[in-house]
């Protein structure tokens, strides 16, 4: 999957920063000799070579992180919320340094960087709360002389692997709750866009937090694989794509780990002749063209109810010229160039075998990306899409926009739920009786009401149904906390000697 760099870092002009492994709360060169291409997507350059992690480098790693263990998992819970404010404040401090990475390396524009740090500053606020999070139940006299309790204690050391679309908030969905509830982390980030899992890092160790208790481990398959296989390691936290995604839960629970996967999506918006077309049409080209649609909440297919589609259609296409392309970088940019040259020209083959396949280009990427060679491509709209096109079938992963007609609202749901993704969904309505039933009746895991990107906010759990997440566990909120713990219960009595004897029938609740 990733072509290796044309040179060994070390080989390269200063042009060229080579991307270490951070271990044992130092940066730690990879000695595999392999490495990974990083690019500026908004010049096309390579900026980076990050080193790519063999077995025995992942075997060195997980080790580490099970000695730094056996001291983390004693620290007191007032110590690790402390700590977690701490940590709280440093990235607060450096969120403009996290992102301006997140713009060199993804390409999205510095304003939703800045957005994107601060989602995931949300999740290590709510980790700030962990005292309270991870707190048992306690019965008294659940027997005559007896008392039940339960506790929750952490798993050891746990990994977590990354897409390339969101490269610091996605892994503070997972380190944060994990690392709070007292686990150690490695953490395996895009090898596209490694560089915040570094600085990342780095404030972790400023914060405070000790050696080994956060990792990260860059790499490809091989990296990947030798965690999965790991006996050492206690479970996989996946974001990705969702044929990784199932092969990541598929051989994680095979080697007997504990395992959530979220993987793709094609998000439907739906708006229904009574929607406020106006605010429809801004909520579409928001939540269609945002971070270059390389979001896997982003609206990719618009079903326009009805008469509504004309008139809808009609108020995107007025407000795509306006769209601001270029580099993230520059501060009128609205929306910054794709990740890869590869990405950019997949995404674009879509505009082209949907209008093959009959639907009608009504903005074309093509005509309209910047000159360069940055990896750009314009907002598209198709209209007039339908199910068994390409563009309809896959999740295209950037800035096109299907718009698919629907005669009813019957018709519009059934869409939705036929979709073999279920991660966002949402309707745009002013009918607060149809939304209530849309929320009853559609299959998806995040659901907007007249919200286009329904992103939970950090004290709810974060995950899609269907083949958007693999496992039964969601991410951050609640069910983080579930997932980075497990159960104890204590059946405890002190009891009267004098009253002890032997009986061997079934303890009974008495
Ligand atoms: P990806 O699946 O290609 O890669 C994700 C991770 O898996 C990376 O760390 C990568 O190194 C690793 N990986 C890739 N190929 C592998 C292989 N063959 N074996 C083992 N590991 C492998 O995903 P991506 O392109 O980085 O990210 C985009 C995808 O992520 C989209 O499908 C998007 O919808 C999805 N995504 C989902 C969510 C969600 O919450 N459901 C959030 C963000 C992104």
């Amino acid at each position: 999957m990733t072509e290796l760099a044309e040179a060994p870092a070390e080989g390269r002009d200063g042009a060229v920063t080579r991307i270490p492994h951070w271990i044992g709360g130092k940066r730690v060169d990879g000695t595999s000799g392999r490495s990974g291409p990083v690019y500026n997507p908004a010049t096309g350059t390579q900026s980076g070579a990050v080193d790519l992690a063999s077995v025995e480098e992942i075997d060195a790693a997980v080790r580490n992180a099970a000695e730094a263990w056996e001291t983390w998992r004693t620290v007191s819970l007032a110590k690790r919320a402390e700590l977690f404010f701490r940590i709280r404040e440093l990235f607060h401090a450096h969120r403009e340094d996290l992102a301006k990475l997140l713009t060199a390396e993804h390409g999205k524009v510095l304003s939703d960087a800045m957005g994107e740090v601060a989602r995931g500053l949300e999740v290590i606020e709510y980790a700030c709360g962990i005292p309270t999070l991870i707190k048992g139940e306690f019965s008294e006299q659940a027997s005559t002389g007896i008392d039940v309790y339960s506790i929750r204690q952490p798993l050891g050391v746990v990994a977590g692997i990354t897409p390339f679309n969101f490269p610091a908030m996605v892994p503070m969905w997972m380190w944060a709750p994990a690392v709070a509830c007292g686990n150690c982390f490695l953490l395996k980030p895009s090898e596209k866009d490694p560089s915040a899992s570094l600085l990342t890092a780095e404030l972790l160790k400023e914060a405070g937090l000790p050696d080994g208790v956060f990792n990260v481990v860059h790499g490809d398959k091989v990296a990947v694989d030798a965690l999965l296989e790991h006996p050492g390691v206690a479970a996989v936290s996946f974001v990705g794509s969702t044929p990784i995604a199932r092969y990541i839960y598929e051989t994680g629970t095979k080697h007997g780990k504990r395992i959530q996967a979220l993987g793709g999506a094609k998000n439907h918006m739906i708006v229904l002749p009574d929607a406020d077309v106006e605010m429809a049409a801004d909520a579409a080209v928001s939540a269609g063209y945002g971070s270059a649609g390389e979001r896997c909440m982003a609206v990719s297919v618009l079903v326009a109810v009805g008469d509504v589609a004309d008139p809808l259609v009609e108020a995107i296409k007025q407000r795509l010229p306006k769209v601001k392309v270029g580099d993230g970088m520059q501060p009128d940019s609205e929306m910054g160039p794709l990740v890869t040259r590869e990405h950019r020209d997949k995404v674009a083959s879509y505009i082209a075998s949907g209008s093959d396949q009959g639907a009608k280009i009504v903005a074309d990427g093509r005509e309209t990306a910047p000159d360069g060679d940055g990896f750009f491509l314009g907002v598209s709209l198709l209209d007039n899409v339908t199910t068994e096109m390409d563009a309809y079938r896959d999740e295209i992963f950037g800035p096109v926009l299907s718009v698919v007609r629907a005669a009813s609202y019957d018709e519009a749901i059934g869409l939705v739920n036929d979709n073999p993704y279920g991660n966002g969904v949402a309707l745009f309505t002013r009918d607060g009786g149809v939304a209530r039933q849309f929320q009853f009746d559609v299959a998806a895991g995040m659901v907007g009401i007249n919200v286009p990107i329904p992103v939970p906010v950090a004290y709810y759990s974060f995950g899609g149904w269907k083949a958007s997440l693999f496992g039964d566990s969601h991410a951050y909120g609640p069910e983080s906390i579930h997932f980075y713990t497990r159960g104890k219960v204590v059946t405890s009595r002190w009891p009267d000697p004098a009253t002890s004897k032997v009986d061997l029938g079934f303890p009974q609740t008495r």
